[in-house]
């Protein structure tokens, strides 16, 4: 059985609108039910002008009591096969300073999203977790099987998520989730239409040296050159976004074909590492301008090195990351340098 109707909440968003296209270039169906808290229509139309016209928006707020009755009917009346969640906050930073509002945010939108699939009859989810889960406590490559210790809010509400998400696998066997916990997304789709849009300025690294490349923004800041690291600086997965949406269809797919797979969690990265200063010098040759750095204290809450062990993904999905950094860089570079201002100038 193929699962060809699929709710994408928080459809509108970067990694949603990458996640889109891959499930209509496969030939399925998406509503996308998006607040645009920090996401915009253009992106939709962006999406239709790249993949067609399968997709349909719900512009509601899954975390609003007041819009979750409009959501199910919504959800009902399309026919879900099953979702792919994507809907909530994600500023590390913002969570530390906010904590009350992560917590009440991305809980009940999974609540009210829970709900529309319980009433639609459609008990297959996918949810986008994070490797921030894992926090400090292992040494990378990190497997599934990684103690979980997320270090700020933004990551214990991920972590909250899942487990909430495993009991209901396990209290009611009709369930079928995978929490796909995701290394560091960056890049764009290879048109240049869609890509990273973030509201003021960027807290991550690859938003924040396109903006120093295009002229946007003087000078990146390198958190610590002090890590036991190779060279000193912080080391990530880095995964091309199209790669970590392909792992998304990849994931629905083997949840519509496994009859009571429970829930499972998928580590989405490349298994390799690269450092600050190595994403720099990659973004310099792909963009050819200058990136103007310097060097300062660490970020609280950073970690040294983090990259994944990839194999499960692998052998269970059948998906890999196949884009190298240089892929990461080149099309990052096309959307920023084709839209400077991302979606605002439409
Ligand atoms: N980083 C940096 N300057 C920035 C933003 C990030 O040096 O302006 C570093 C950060 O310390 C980390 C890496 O880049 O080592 C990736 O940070 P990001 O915020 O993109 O992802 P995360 O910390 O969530 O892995």
């Amino acid at each position: 059985m193929t699962a060809k109707r699929i709710v994408v909440a928080g459809g509108a968003g970067y990694i949603g609108s990458h996640v889109c296209v891959e499930l209509l270039q496969a030939g399925r169906k998406a509503l996308v039910i998006d607040n645009f808290a920090n996401s915009s229509p253009v992106a939709l139309d962006r999406v239709r002008e790249i993949a067609g016209g399968n997709v349909e928006l719900l512009r509601a707020d899954l975390a609003d009591p007041a819009d979750a009755e409009r959501i199910v009917s919504a959800v009902t009346a399309f026919r879900p096969d099953g979702a792919i969640h994507l809907a909530g906050l994600k500023a590390v930073g913002e969570s530390v300073a906010e904590p009350v509002r992560y917590y009440a945010v991305n809980l009940p939108a999974t609540f009210t999203l829970i709900r529309a699939l319980e009433a639609a009859g459609a008990r297959l989810l996918v949810f986008s977790s994070s490797a921030t889960v894992y926090g400090d406590l292992n040494k990378s490559p990190v497997d599934e099987t990684g103690a979980l210790g997320p270090t700020n809010p933004y990551g214990r509400t991920k972590l909250f998520i899942e487990e909430m998400l495993r009991d209901l696998a396990r209290a009611d066997k009709r369930w079928k989730i995978c929490n796909l916990r995701y290394f560091n997304p960056v890049g764009a789709h290879a048109s240049g239409k869609i890509g990273e849009d973030p509201n003021g300025l960027p807290n991550n690294l690859f938003p924040f040296i396109a903006q120093v490349a295009v002229g946007r923004l003087p000078k990146l800041k390198v958190f610590g050159a002090d890590y036991p690291t190779r060279d000193g600086s912080g080391v990530r997965d880095y995964i091309h976004v199209v790669d970590l949406a392909a792992g998304h269809v990849a994931a629905i797919d083997y949840l519509a074909k496994e009859a009571s797979p429970g829930a499972v969690e998928f580590n989405l990265g490349t298994g390799r590492g690269v450092s600050v200063f190595e994403a720099i010098a990659a973004f310099k040759r792909a963009s050819n301008r200058d990136i103007p750095f310097e060097v300062t204290a660490r970020r609280d809450g950073d970690i040294a090195e983090i990259y994944a062990r990839p194999d499960k993904a692998e052998k269970l999905l059948g998906w890999r990351a196949t884009r190298t950094i240089e892929n990461m860089c080149a099309d990052h570079w096309r959307w920023q340098s084709a839209n400077p201002n991302g979606y605002r100038d439409e």
